[in-house]
């Protein structure tokens, strides 16, 4: 069991519902702590940038549309084994697939507006924080 951190993202589709409170209870009650957060509301081009890994992909234009149609809000959790954690508190990509009990299961609207994103893995956890944080805004 490794202390890590992993970046957490709040999807346009919570806080167009005002329900980021109660997804983040979730974090903290799993033990996760919020060790630097701010809200965002991403261009177009910035959506493209931090999904550039799914750019060939069918749902690419779709999904960098639809994370520029809101604010979100980025966020950093931090503890034991959190890469894993994270993925294992939001439940499974399509909400209708996902496990009674996880964030994507009970908020997710669709496999697209699927409330919450998480890195999949530590390289990529740490990728993805510097995308959205400097050092100074992390208060570990
Ligand atoms: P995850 O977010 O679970 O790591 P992926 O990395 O595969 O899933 O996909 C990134 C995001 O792209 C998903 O969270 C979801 O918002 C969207 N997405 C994935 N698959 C599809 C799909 N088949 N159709 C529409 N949107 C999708
Ligand atoms: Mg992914």
């Amino acid at each position: 069991m490794f202390m890590q951190k992993t970046l957490s993202l709040i999807k346009p589709d919570a806080t167009e519902r005002n329900i980021t409170g109660s997804i983040n209870i979730r974090f903290e009650q799993a033990g996760l702590r919020i060790i630097a957060q701010k809200r965002l509301w991403l261009t177009k081009t910035q959506s493209e940038q931090f999904y550039k890994i799914h750019k060939e992909r069918a749902f690419y234009d779709s999904l960098c549309e639809y994370m520029s149609s809101g604010p979100i809000v980025a966020q950093i959790l931090y503890g034991k084994n959190a890469v894993a954690k994270n993925r294992e508190i939001m439940g499974a990509t399509n909400p209708a697939n996902a496990e009674i009990g996880t964030v994507r299961r009970d908020f997710g609207q669709s496999i697209e507006r699927n409330t919450v994103h998480g890195s999949d893995s530590f390289e990529n956890a740490e990728i993805e924080i510097s995308f959205f944080f400097s050092l100074l805004e992390i208060i570990e």
